[in-house]
């Protein structure tokens, strides 16, 4: 810019960072034309965000951290470990990024990338500010959603903050027995304590709840499972939302099959729970949490 004094260039040079990312890979869907994105941060770290089309039009997927330490049984995000929190700016240009490649507007954001967002909370909530400004993107609070494994305490904090966003959380269990194998974060919280702090985020917002429910073949689908999930939502306006677990080649879990997620959707619709199936997407390009940056750190491992 030769617009600007040549003290104004300077202070910015010293202060402000121009481009915090840089697209270093772009995986794309044969199936559905899912894009999965790596980029790199100006400090040489990576972090991956996915785009997905809908019928309403394009939904980025964002990450919240570089890695996460959340620990997770079933997911690759966490297998390296955590590095460190994005600022607000690096959360934001993963969709500025994706939107000036595409060519299009982004319609719909999901906080589901890599981190634990509620662990980066004041960055999560700039990062918010910033998105849905009306000099920004301008996207609505109602198409914004953020995925939490259930840190009780910053739950009831984004509850106060009365946001119009989706809160999703991801339960995988149905008893804190059973959450605590797959969750370490269960071992801090009790499941009873998790939903207690969902309904007051309802309350206090009037948003639905949406929990997250990946099927893992025999581990989570079970009739029991059934049971104990209606005994906890039937009587609640809630939204349960199953994905068969993507596998990683880390872990020996697999995905529950057609059939039974199917016949799991059925039984607990019966019991007048509002539940779908998401669509898988982008399986064919490493579609899973952090897969696709890790195979990047692997393949650069000396
Ligand atoms: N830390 C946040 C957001 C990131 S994970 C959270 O836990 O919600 C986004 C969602 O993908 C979570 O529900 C997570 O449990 C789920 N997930 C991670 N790895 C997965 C896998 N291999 N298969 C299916 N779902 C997975």
């Amino acid at each position: 810019m030769s617009n600007i004094p040549k003290s104004l260039k300077e202070k910015l040079q010293r202060n402000a960072d121009y481009v915090s990312l840089v697209q270093r890979d772009c995986q794309i869907s044969k199936e559905d034309g899912t894009r999965k994105y790596l980029f790199e941060l100006s400090d040489g770290n990576f972090v991956e965000s996915v785009m997905m089309r809908y019928e309403y039009g394009i939904s980025v997927c964002v990450s919240s951290q570089v890695g996460c330490k959340m620990g997770c049984r079933f997911c690759a995000s966490t297998l390296d470990g955590w590095l460190r929190n994005l600022t607000p700016s690096e959360i934001l240009d993963q969709i500025y990024a994706i939107s000036k490649d595409m060519g299009e507007r982004v319609g719909h954001v999901v906080v589901m990338g890599t981190g634990e967002p509620l662990d980066n909370f004041d960055n999560l909530l700039k990062f918010i500010e910033l998105l849905t400004d009306e000099n920004g993107l301008n996207i609505s609070q109602r198409n914004v959603t953020v995925s939490t494994c259930g840190i009780v305490p910053k739950i009831y904090e984004l509850a106060d903050k009365q946001l119009q966003i989706t809160l999703a959380l991801s339960l995988h269990a149905s008893s804190q027995e059973k959450r605590k194998e797959l969750m370490p974060v269960a071992n801090s919280f009790d499941l009873s304590e998790v939903l207690k702090a969902c309904d007051y985020y309802f309350e206090k917002t009037g948003r639905r709840m949406s929990y997250e429910y990946s099927l893992i073949a025999g581990q989570n689908d079970r009739d029991e499972d059934v049971r104990e999930l209606v005994e906890l939502f039937a009587k609640k306006n809630c939204h349960i939302n199953l994905i068969p677990v993507n596998p990683i080649k880390e872990r020996n879990y697999q995905s529950s099959s057609k059939e039974a997620v199917f016949a799991f959707k059925n039984k607990l619709e019966k019991n007048g729970i509002n539940v779908t199936i998401r669509r898988e997407m982008g399986r064919d390009i490493d579609g899973a949490c952090g897969q696709l940056r890790r195979r990047h750190l692997e393949s650069s491992r000396p």
